[in-house]
């Protein structure tokens, strides 16, 4: 059966590296039928608004989203409530996508790319699920206020137990399809509300007993991620946790170009997107790295369509081209390396589909 793919290109080099992923996914030879879709700074230009009703229509049809990245200087100086990014928020929200997948993954020539020691990082295989749409990022009451002639910020730290139990069951199922292990991470010595957090992900384990499950404290982790990152296969956290501790881990890769992320919600609907952003600064210049993209492709091949045979052969494909030696320039970090030879977009790509097909 053919899966429905919206395609949201996006702005900058989001629509600039697109083009080219979906020749990527058409030399996967999986049967998608792609519709295309307006969101962002390109959605507000012709429609008024990030978020038009009939890409809302689309992705609410589809078995999975892939996006390209929004925003840019031409739509900076709009409100907040206005600009681009609120069109993304708002298929988060619509779409109810609670759960954020961010993989670590290094590839072996990119190791000397990481801020650690290539022995510690090559070959790392991360995933962190982060719950997205609770925590304290959204606990209410929250403000600044007046008390005792002085200003007072607070914020909310909660979470009810089926928030815990639907994120720490997707965190389960992904282990499933990946090492069997899954490490939950909280600040449950200090903050009752994480107390609970370890307590219903325990239960929710229950059903789940062919993962081996672990628990650790938010600093704890952030040390060992650093330390010896290679031990972690899924991690499972809270929101501000999550957002932290994702970007270390981000990090761990060293680049921006090679970063895919997904957002899922309960029935394993996603929206696939790199990580970076839209880039104006080298947008149209053929020189934007679409591997994050290609690699949010393979997520969306192995978390919504269930297409693991063609999810395997794409991160395959893109590690027998950086083999190969192909690089665009934010990974073309050795320069004197004649071994290397730099490309751009659409040559990546190329390399990508013939690695594809060979
Ligand atoms: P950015 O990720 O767009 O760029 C940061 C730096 O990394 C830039 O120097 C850029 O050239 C480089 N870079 C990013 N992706 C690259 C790639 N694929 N290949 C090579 N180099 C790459 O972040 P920014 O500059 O802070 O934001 C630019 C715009 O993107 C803003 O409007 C911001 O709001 C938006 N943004 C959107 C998303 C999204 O769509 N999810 C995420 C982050 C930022």
């Amino acid at each position: 059966m053919s899966h429905q793919l919206l395609v949201l290109p996006g702005d900058g080099i989001g629509a600039e590296v697109m083009p080219h992923v979906e020749r990527v996914l058409d030399a996967t030879g999986v049967d998608l039928t792609v519709k295309h879709g307006l969101l962002g700074g390109v959605a507000i230009d012709s429609e008024g608004v990030a978020l038009p009703p009939e890409t809302l229509e689309k992705a609410k049809a589809s078995d999975a989203i892939l996006l390209g990245a929004v925003g840019g200087p031409a739509w900076d100086h709009l409100p907040m409530m206005d600009r681009p990014e609120r069109g993304l928020l708002g298929l988060r929200s619509e779409l109810d996508l609670f759960a954020n997948l961010r993989p670590a993954i290094l590839f072996e020539p990119l190791a000397h790319a990481s801020s650690l020691k290539p022995e510690l990082v090559a070959n790392l295989d991360i995933l962190i699920v982060r719950e997205l749409t609770g925590g304290i990022y959204f606990g209410e009451p929250r403000g600044v206020e007046e008390a005792d002639g002085q200003r007072r910020g607070f914020n909310t730290y909660v979470y009810a137990e089926d928030e815990i139990d639907r994120i720490a069951r997707v965190a389960f199922d992904l282990a499933q399809k990946r090492n069997g292990r899954v490490c939950s991470v909280d600040k449950a010595n200090v903050l009752e509300v994480t107390r609970l957090w370890r307590e219903v992900v325990d239960e929710t384990h229950a059903d789940f007993e062919d993962i081996e499950l672990s628990h650790m404290y938010v600093d704890n982790a952030a040390m060992q991620l650093v330390r010896a990152p290679k031990q972690f296969d899924v991690i499972v956290t809270g929101n501000m946790f999550g957002d932290i501790l994702s970007d270390v881990a981000a990090m761990l890769t060293g680049s921006l170009g090679m970063l895919p992320s997904a957002s899922l919600n309960g029935s394993g609907q996603g929206l696939y997107e790199p990580v970076h952003g839209s880039a104006p600064d080298i947008a149209g210049q053929n020189v934007a790295n679409p591997l994050a993209t290609v690699l949010s492709a393979a997520m969306m091949m192995r978390y919504s369509l269930d297409e693991m045979d063609a999810a395997d052969r794409l991160e395959r494909a893109v590690q027998s081209v950086l083999e190969a030696g192909f690089r665009t320039p934010d990974i073309m970090l050795d320069h004197s390396n004649t071994k290397l030879t730099r490309v751009g977009t659409d040559a990546m790509a190329d390399a990508v589909i013939a690695a594809l097909r060979s």
